[in-house]
């Protein structure tokens, strides 16, 4: 795993809520890291049309995302491309993790969208005892062992690669509408398809991951980030915008919340500073 220099701000998500914190976090001197699915994963890239976001007149989602991408690149913050796959308080600071690099921070912000993939039956329950989010991180441990890979994307094809080069038998699932993982201590069975697979290991490989499992300990209530006005979350130093936090799902509120989350984000630091 390589570790990165420490940031001031993470920033999870490159969505337009992301971009905006990247944006406001470069204006006012702090350095900051955005970890970042490809755009293509965002609701903006999704959109035909966007006509009610001030200033741009009738253009396409994608066309916009590819304008916040450029800006993005000229902000000064660093790219960081993969899916964040937990955030790990270490006393003041915090600890990102994201394929095989490992940031930390000062404070975070979470800017994911919404995510509208279920966990399945015993991903949840058994996450860390058998299934896993991570093949960089965790493939070793089942070298010369059979695991499944869950997932249908490029992102879970190289994975899958990368397990069966290191000497995994692996079951790759991608045609099923139905996964079910179930085990007793740990994770052993994939029931797919109405069939029953036996597994050492279950690696399931989405574009996102919930944020309850993202950030442990995050308030979460009726399908949103709990946050104040400044977009505090209920964790000093996380603070979260965009759909993420809930309705309504636009471009021009995911935007707002992105400075403000971007500019608590940097006030909080100022503040612990002169508190040290
Ligand atoms: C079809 C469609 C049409 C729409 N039309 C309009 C419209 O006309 N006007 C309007 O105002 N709004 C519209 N919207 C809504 C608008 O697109 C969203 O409100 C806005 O894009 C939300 O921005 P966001 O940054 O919060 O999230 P997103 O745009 O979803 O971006 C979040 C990004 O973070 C990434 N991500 C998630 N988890 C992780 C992780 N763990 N690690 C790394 N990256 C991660 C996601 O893959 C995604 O790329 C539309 C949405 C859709 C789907």
């Amino acid at each position: 795993m390589s570790v990165k220099e420490r940031y001031d701000i993470v920033i999870i998500g490159g969505g337009i809520a992301g971009v905006s914190a990247a944006l406001s976090c470069a204006n006012r001197g702090k350095s900051a890291a955005v970890i970042a699915n490809g755009a293509e994963t965002s609701s903006l890239y999704k959109a035909e049309r966007i006509t009610n976001y001030p200033g741009v007149s009738a253009a396409s989602g994608r066309e916009i995302s590819e304008l916040l991408l450029r800006q993005l690149e000229d902000s000064g913050a660093e790219l960081i491309r993969g899916r964040a796959l937990s955030v790990i308080p270490l006393g003041d600071s915090f600890g990102v993790a994201a394929g095989s690099e490992f940031c930390s921070c000062s404070a975070v912000i979470l800017a994911p969208g919404i995510t509208r993939e279920k966990l399945y039956p015993g991903e949840g329950e058994f996450l860390g005892r058998g299934v896993s989010y991570c093949a960089t991180c965790d493939g070793m441990l089942y070298r010369g062992r059979t695991v499944a890979v869950i997932g249908g994307g490029s992102e879970a094809a190289q994975d899958a690669d990368f397990l069966e080069s290191i000497g995994c038998t692996v079951l790759r699932m991608t045609k099923a509408l139905r996964y079910e993982i179930r085990g007793g201590l740990k994770a052993d069975t994939v029931l797919a398809g109405g069939e029953e697979y036996k597994v050492d290991g279950v690696f399931v490989i989405k574009d996102t991951v919930s944020v309850t499992k993202l950030v442990p300990g995050l308030a979460y209530a009726d399908g949103a980030i709990v946050t104040d006005r400044q977009m505090r979350t209920n964790i000093p130093g996380v603070f979260a915008a965009g759909d993420c936090t809930g309705k309504p799902y636009q471009l021009a509120k995911a935007a707002g919340e992105g400075n403000v989350a971007a500019l608590s984000a940097c006030a909080y630091i100022d503040e612990r500073k002169k508190e040290n």
